[in-house]
């Protein structure tokens, strides 16, 4: 890694304001999941007053130095102006990683706003992630659109056939676990692993108030247990194209054991650094502490655009002490993850799994039941 860059990476450290943003850029959605936790705003998304593009400039130009942005949704493929809201992050806060996860459904849209971000963006590197909650008709009952599973696997599979031309890019997936998947979440990891062969799979413990309840009903976290060791064991030789990969693999293992460990113990089990160094900004131009909490900062609009004013707000400071002093604790990925990455206490974990991962068998196998015993 190149000395200016570590130097930069560092900055992020002392930075006011955060350095890892979850925008949330459409409420609207073609699909209705089971597991959605944005199941409202979503249902609302035609009378909700989206930001323009021209006021996401006004954010970007205030913003300072961003490290990560994550255009999340809604189904962010369904703003036409997805390429031009990426441009200007890119142009006024130096970002490197640009985070898209959808639902997959769009297929030819998809692959033509993926190829131009690719095309215009050399010197940006793009995390393509689309979530696959279930082999075929599963996949379409949980996400309440027929087809679905059909339409998704194509777009991975076309989205990885641009790895021939592109190498600005790491494609994943994400699953979610839930009842409805839990007995059958490894032939899924299997197919993804074996058939799809993306770069990382991702898999997400249900959280927050969602749309169907019963779908985290008798959860079983030695089933979960199961599923995390095992993706931890897959060869993740492909993950290795950002010079910051091996790091954040390593905090992405650590943080999945953690979700465990705070399943079991109820007890928060890690520093969170919302507010300071992640945010969530919605469609509106709200910005949220979390996503897992209701609590709001602030408009964007309200603000002159400038998060910096945000988040050093008296009721951000007031709102940043409680979470110092653990009075909410959750199992959201990111938060954790982020938690680790910016907890020095956690780096000798964080190196530990970052060099073991991917040891395990090859043959995407069941890993051995004392295996799974240790973590849970
Ligand atoms: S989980 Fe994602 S894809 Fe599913 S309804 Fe919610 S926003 Fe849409
Ligand atoms: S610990 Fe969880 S609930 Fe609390 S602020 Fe962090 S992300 Fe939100």
């Amino acid at each position: 890694m190149d000395l200016k860059k570590f130097a930069r990476y560092g900055k992020f450290f002392f930075s006011k304001a955060p350095f890892y943003t979850i925008f949330y850029i459409t409420a609207r959605c073609n699909a209705r999941c089971a597991h959605c936790f944005y199941f409202e705003e979503i249902e609302d998304a035609h009378n909700r007053d989206e930001l323009s593009l021209d006021e996401i400039e006004k954010i970007a130009r205030n913003w300072g130095e961003m490290l990560i942005l994550n255009l999340a949704g809604g189904e962010p493929y369904l703003r036409n102006d997805l390429p031009e809201i990426v441009k200007v992050f890119k142009e006024n806060t130096g970002l490197e990683i640009c985070a898209i996860p959808s639902n997959g459904i769009l297929t030819d849209r998809t692959l033509t706003t993926v190829e131009r971000l690719l095309k215009e963006n050399p010197d940006l590197f793009f995390r393509f992630t689309f979530s696959i909650d279930g082999m075929g008709e599963q996949h379409d009952e949980i996400r309440s659109v027929p087809g679905n599973f059909k339409k998704v696997t194509e777009t991975v599979r076309r989205v990885r056939d641009l790895r021939k031309h592109f190498s600005n890019f790491t494609l994943h997936t994400n699953s979610c676990f839930m009842s409805q998947n839990q007995d059958n979440f490894m032939d899924l990891v299997n197919f993804v692993h074996e058939d799809l062969q993306v770069d990382a799979i991702n898999v997400t413990y249900i959280r927050g108030d969602v749309k169907l309840p019963a779908s985290q009903e008798a959860l079983q976290k030695e089933k979960y247990a199961e599923v995390i060791n095992h993706i931890s064991h897959l060869d993740h030789h492909r993950f290795s194209k950002h010079p910051l990969s091996a790091f954040i693999l390593g905090a992405t293992l650590l943080a999945r054991e953690k979700v465990l460990e705070n399943l079991s113990t109820g007890l928060r089990n890690f520093e969170c650094y919302a507010i300071k160094k992640m945010i969530v900004l919605e469609d509106t131009g709200a910005v949220k502490v979390c996503e897992m909490m209701d609590q709001y900062l602030g408009n964007l609009r309200d603000f002159d655009y400038d998060i910096n004013k945000v988040v050093t707000s008296k009721l951000a400071e007031t709102e940043y002490k409680k979470i110092q002093n653990h009075e909410c604790n959750c199992t959201w990925e990111c938060a954790i993850r982020t938690g680790v990455i910016y907890n020095p206490k956690e780096y000798g974990s964080i190196l530990k799994h970052a060099l073991t991962s991917g040891k395990g068998p090859k043959n995407g196998a069941a890993p051995k039941r004392e295996q799974v015993a240790e973590l849970v």
